[in-house]
């Protein structure tokens, strides 16, 4: 199949990877010159375990290519998916304006049929209304009347990887989500997918667009539900992490997104839970668990920061080391990441702020002021008041935890993410403070 991913981005980038890994002829259009240049160049502009290799694999074999004109790519392939980015605007609506841009320049340069498949996350009725502009924006030549001459088809396939695993995630999907109103929308994107030998769930378009939604929103309801758990274990002696432990052996619960910590962050769960929120209220019911479960993120990080300055006493003056700034291990991501809130809250009562993480550096510069950045752990710590885990890089479990702890000025440490085991923080001579440890 000859391909056309929009947007070469964390997901649009994969999946043209993981496309042209699978056999298919793909070209990836972004309209960050930049970024186009720099990926002709077998630069990737991401961080994502395995991609470069693939990507490098698949321009030599001469299956990728990159461009940053749609009309190129629209001229090279049948099937074109839309990877563009879908943040948030000030009222949590999900911003279309990337989406209906992208499907006004593809009808544009159309004269062939079309698959156009958004891969965005939207909310539902978004299929409807590109299909409804590109007809709109077709060339004269291909309207007569209301009535469309040139056939095309739009389809839904929500994209589930998570960012840190995305290619294994891509390759190996627990199930392909397709939304289609035409057999040829769904014969054309089986065939794409066959060589996965995944589970295809087939649905219409506003159903597909509907999963997405409900799957993020249910997972960062499975968070704030264990969040809100390890705020009463800490009332009542309990440890949080034995609790999931024994809650996710029961097969109906599942012990996976059962981890407290300071709450999820990231490009997807924040912003997807305020679209849910307002689409639910634009159809005329309060999602009020939905609203809770936004509260309960926001909350872990303002509690967490509370700790701190209880345990701190004056935080003016203080030096605070930051361990992690991405939003979770394994990527350069740093959109909606709890550092960003938990940095912001700590500058506020005057303290300085050093930090490290092993990939998310350059990003964490440019959206943190102010703040020393070290070039590893051990820089961070040295005469820190107290040292704060907020991402769990693998890299952060190899420490010399007593030779950190001999370098601080106070050894403290509060574990955002339950990642250290507390015992084995105190013989290493830190006073211990995790997230619902009892
Ligand atoms: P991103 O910001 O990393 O990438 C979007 C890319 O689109 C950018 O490179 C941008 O330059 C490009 N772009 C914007 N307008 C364009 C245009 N008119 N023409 C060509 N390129 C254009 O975003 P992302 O994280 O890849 O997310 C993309 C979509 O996928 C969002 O809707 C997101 O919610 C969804 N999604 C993301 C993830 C994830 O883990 N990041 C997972 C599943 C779904």
């Amino acid at each position: 199949m000859n391909i056309a991913i929009i947007g070469a981005g964390y997901v649009g980038l994969v999946s043209g990877v993981c496309f042209a890994n699978i056999g298919h002829n793909v070209i990836c259009v972004d309209n960050n010159k930049e970024k186009v240049k720099r990926l002709r160049a077998g630069h990737v502009p991401i961080y994502e375990p395995g991609l470069e290799s693939i990507l490098k694999e698949c321009v030599k074999k001469g299956r990728l290519k990159f461009t940053d004109s749609i009309k190129e790519a629209s001229k090279k392939s049948s099937v074109i998916f839309i990877a563009v980015g879908t943040p948030s605007k000030a009222n949590g609506d999900a911003d279309l304006s990337y989406v209906e841009n992208v499907a006004r320049e593809i009808a544009a340069v159309m004269d062939s049929y079309k698959l156009i498949v958004e891969k965005s996350t939207v909310p539902a009725e978004t299929g409807k209304k590109i299909e409804r502009t590109i007809k709109l924006s077709l060339p004269k030549k291909f309207k007569k009347g209301q009535k469309t001459l040139l056939e095309f088809d739009v389809a839904s396939n929500p994209e589930f990887l998570r960012e840190g695993s995305a290619v294994h995630d891509f390759m190996n999907p627990d199930r392909i989500v397709i939304g289609v109103e035409s057999k040829k929308a769904e014969n054309i994107l089986r065939e794409i997918y066959k060589p996965l030998k995944a589970k295809i769930v087939v649905t219409n378009i506003n159903s597909a667009e509907m999963i997405k939604h409900a799957s993020n929103s249910f997972l960062a309801t499975k968070i704030s539900f264990i969040n809100a758990v390890s705020q009463i274990c800490n009332y009542v002696g309990a440890d949080v992490l034995k609790v999931a432990e024994g809650m996710g052996f029961d097969k109906r619960i599942g012990r996976s997104f059962l981890d407290a910590g300071v709450g999820y962050g990231g490009s997807c769960f924040p912003k997807d839970v305020d679209a849910f929120i307002r689409l639910s209220e634009k159809s005329g019911y309060d999602f009020r668990l939905l609203r809770e479960v936004r509260d309960i993120n926001e909350h872990q990080k303002q509690s967490f920061v509370k700790l701190i300055e209880e345990k701190l006493w004056n935080l003016h003056g203080k030096t605070v080391g930051v361990l992690g700034l991405a939003f979770k291990a394994n990527t350069d991501d740093m959109r909606s990441a709890a550092s960003l809130d938990i940095i912001a809250a700590l500058q506020k009562e005057g303290a300085k702020i050093k930090g490290y993480d092993p990939k998310g550096m350059d990003n964490a510069k440019k959206m943190l002021k102010n703040v020393v950045f070290c070039q590893d752990a051990y820089a961070v710590a040295r005469d820190c008041d107290c040292l704060l885990l907020l991402t769990e890089w693998d890299e952060f479990r190899k420490l010399n935890m007593p030779k950190i702890a001999q370098s601080m000025r106070q050894a403290m440490l509060f574990d955002g993410r339950n990642f250290y085991d507390p015992q084995e923080m105190e013989d290493a001579g830190f006073e211990y403070f995790g997230i619902g440890r009892g």
